[in-house]
């Protein structure tokens, strides 16, 4: 994979054989949880859903073993029932989302994400198309998130200390916590006010067209997260 290749790439899969183990379980998991979470509307067991909310808190190590233990149990039952009914069966394939989330393979998750809505659209009583309007729109989407969480390998940017002011660190942890991307451009702000000059940085911050998602590259290199 080459830098222009890298950044035109359609492929998080082979995006993430390149990065190999330079990328850490916690932005995968992330990736994971960004890409079911654009679909957590498909998502139509409550049960699901309480578990995607612990795959994501896992991440930042929220999550108490018991509590973690009871939703993967809850994911798995609910497996469990729609399992009988076969492997097309379109909760079946919902359900993969949340089983594959509990069980932790964060690499395959984007692949259920797809799947979910592939059995959205059969609930609707729409056969199975891989080329649906939203199985396209969020198959366009993925290659963005995964960029945003993990940059771009061919050109690192190094942390400068004195770029991290009160202010700067108190508007990341903001965006991060509330998941406030539209604050990016006042952060950028706060980042040349303390001195920042790295276009790649800054262009981040400012660019309006930008998908960000919780793990952004930038967010995470002022929070000192991996
Ligand atoms: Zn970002």
């Amino acid at each position: 994979v080459t830098e222009k290749q890298w950044l035109r790439s359609r492929d998080p899969g082979a995006m993430i054989d390149h990065l190999g183990d330079v990328a850490s379980e916690r932005k995968l998991r992330l990736f994971a949880v960004a890409c079911c979470e654009r679909v957590a509307d498909l998502l139509l067991d409550p049960r699901s859903l309480g578990a995607l909310r612990a795959a994501e808190r896992l991440t930042e190590g929220k999550v108490k073993g018991g509590v973690w233990r009871e939703r993967k149990a809850a994911a798995d039952a609910w497996y469990d029932d729609a399992g009988g009914q076969g492997s097309k069966d379109a909760r079946w394939m919902a359900v993969q989302v949340i089983v594959e989330s509990a069980r932790g393979s964060a690499r395959t998750l984007p692949v259920c994400a797809l799947a979910a809505i592939e059995a959205q659209e059969r609930l609707g009583g729409q056969w199975y198309d891989v080329r649906s309007r939203r199985g396209k729109a969020e198959r366009a989407v993925h290659p963005q998130l995964f960029r945003d969480i993990f940059g771009n390998p061919f050109s690192p940017v190094a942390l400068d200390p004195a770029w991290v002011t009160t202010d700067v660190r108190a508007l990341a942890r903001g965006i991060y916590d509330d998941r406030a991307f539209d604050r990016m451009p006042i952060l950028a702000d706060a980042l040349q006010d303390a001195g920042c000059a790295s276009e790649g940085v800054l262009s981040h911050c400012r660019d309006a067209t930008a998908t960000h998602a919780r793990g952004c590259w930038v967010v995470d290199l002022l929070l000192g997260k991996e």
